[in-house]
């Protein structure tokens, strides 16, 4: 192989083989060497219009992390990732790199192994940073919920010097990033993140439901100066079949926190996953973890080019001995005490909708019935707003999370934020704004200018917003 034709070939990332990784929650991806990390950052153009950067939701300096590994600089490279993306030790795991999606060397070959150059940063660079706090404003901003979205804007509110209290329901924070399984990524990579949060005046309260314990306008009344709702999607979805209760019957995300938290979990020989995103590849390969001897399916209504989970996600999962069915729609669930199994309609591929994506339609009289001893339904989530005043006007959508309807995230009540995002990233855009937008508020309300993001490390001078040649984002929330 010449020495330009090896340019379009990606170093391989080294992974544990299908038949040993199977056994247990062991990570599957490994981190490049060093060498291994500087070769295929290397093969990087250093575009002059940085598509990579421009499809990140955080605006990552991608093109700048990965130049400065290329020279072998990893120091400076975990400086520059951790200056604008706080959870870096999570993503540097389990983000979709949307990078990677638009680096221009997707086109001519193998897209630059971004995120997997964000972990080599980290793992060979000085990445045991504090953040420093802004001034303090003596202004306290209250946060419902800690996951991503709650967490990356309780880091841009206290670097612009904001005393934050996040309120979680859960015992743990992390929100649904903590139902991730511990093979895509172990536990303490949040827990590294927020090592870097430690100077802080930032208090989680755990075991705090918004809605139950308090309101977000009795926050208000108790001195908070503003409130970001970033409570998530985290009621189980069904999809409204009969015997969708039966026991036996488990909904995917619980299923998911319940293994991560090391709760017993009893998993019968023949389990069925009703769904085609990522929870449901997480649900299934989870399972065969569990339950190594067991048959594990997945069934989904569309085809395997229509789900929403990865193709990276899918082809990884393949040789971990599951069976995909794909075109079968759960009709109903059999059983009496429990489930024994459950029956699909059969489905084909009709013309596209309006979004372009090929729609389905039942096949008539076609029915197929798969034993089961467990179902995990992946149906998808939605927020649970109990409790929540409807004056605040929150609104759900399709999206599954609630979004305040006004600029900025701004709800119907005054001081009032929410947002949340598809993916971690995602979340912590719609975070960042959030907060940008409670600064703004704020800032308006006393007459003050407002100001760009301090230096997260307390220099003096703030970072660029976005790096040379960027010209806008080209992702949607
Ligand atoms: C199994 C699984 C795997 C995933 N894998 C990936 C992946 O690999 N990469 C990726 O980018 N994304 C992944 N995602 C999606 C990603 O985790 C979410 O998009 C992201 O966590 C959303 O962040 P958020 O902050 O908006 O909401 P959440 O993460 O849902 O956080 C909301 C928080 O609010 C809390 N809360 C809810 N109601 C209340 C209340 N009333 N009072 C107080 N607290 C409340 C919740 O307990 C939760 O902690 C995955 C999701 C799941 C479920
Ligand atoms: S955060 Fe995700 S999308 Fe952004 S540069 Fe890193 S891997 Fe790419
Ligand atoms: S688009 Fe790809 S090749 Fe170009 S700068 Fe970004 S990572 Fe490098």
């Amino acid at each position: 192989m010449t020495a330009a034709r090896s340019r379009y070939v990606r170093i391989a990332v080294p992974e544990e083989r299908p038949g040993e990784r199977v056994v247990d929650f062991r990570e599957v991806l490994h981190s490049y060497t060093r060498a291994e990390a500087m070769l295929e950052a290397q093969r990087c153009l250093q575009c002059a219009l940085p598509f990579c950067v421009e499809a990140c939701p955080i605006t990552q300096d991608c093109r700048g992390y990965v130049g400065l590994v290329a020279e072998g600089r990893f120091d400076e490279a975990a400086h520059l990732i951790l200056r604008e993306n706080p959870l870096a030790s999570t993503l540097c795991k389990v983000c979709y790199h949307y990078c990677e999606d638009a680096c221009v060397m997707k086109g001519r070959g193998v897209p630059i192994a971004i995120r997997h150059l964000k972990r080599a940063s980290l793992e060979f660079g000085a990445s045991g940073l504090e953040y420093v706090p802004g001034a303090p404003r003596q202004q306290r901003v209250a946060v419902i919920g800690a996951g991503p979205a709650g967490i990356m804007a309780a880091w841009e509110l206290c670097l612009r010097g904001y005393s934050v209290t996040v309120f979680e329901k859960q015992s743990a924070v992390g929100g649904q990033a903590g139902a991730i399984p511990h093979y895509r990524m172990p536990h303490h990579e949040l827990l590294i993140d927020l090592q870097r949060f430690r100077n802080f005046d930032l208090t989680f309260v755990t075991g705090r439901t918004a809605g139950v314990d308090f309101t977000p306008r009795s926050l208000l009344a108790e001195g908070y100066r503003a409130v970001f709702v970033a409570i998530g999607a985290s009621k189980a979805g069904y999809p409204g079949i009969p015997g969708e209760h039966l026991s036996g019957v488990l909904p995917a995300l619980e299923f998911l926190y319940d293994v991560n938290q090391g709760r017993p979990v009893v998993l019968g020989e023949r389990v069925v996953v009703v769904g085609g995103g990522d929870v449901a590849v997480d649900s299934v390969r989870t399972a065969r973890r569990l339950s190594p001897s067991a048959s594990v399916t997945m069934a989904y209504r569309r085809t395997r080019g229509e789900s929403p989970a990865g193709e990276e996600e899918i082809r990884e999962t393949e040789p971990e001995r599951i069976d995909f069915h794909w075109l079968l729609s759960p009709v109903r669930i059999v059983g009496t005490d429990r489930v024994e199994g459950i029956v699909f309609q059969k489905m084909e591929l009709a013309s596209p909708d309006a979004s372009g994506r090929r729609a389905v339609r039942p096949v008539d009289g076609a029915f197929v019935t798969l034993e089961a001893d467990t179902v995990i339904m992946a149906v998808g989530e939605k927020a649970d707003l109990t409790g929540f005043d409807p004056e605040i006007g929150l609104k759900i959508g399709n999206k599954g999370w609630p979004e305040g309807g006004r600029p900025g995230y701004a709800t119907d009540v005054e001081g009032v934020f929410a947002a949340g995002g598809r993916s971690v990233v995602h979340a912590m855009a719609a975070g960042t704004r959030a907060a940008q937008s409670i600064d703004a508020y704020l800032a308006a309300k006393e007459g003050r200018p407002v100001a760009p993001r301090p230096d997260p490390f307390g220099a003096g001078e703030p970072p660029p917003a976005v790096p040379v040649g960027y010209s806008g984002p080209v992702w949607k929330p």
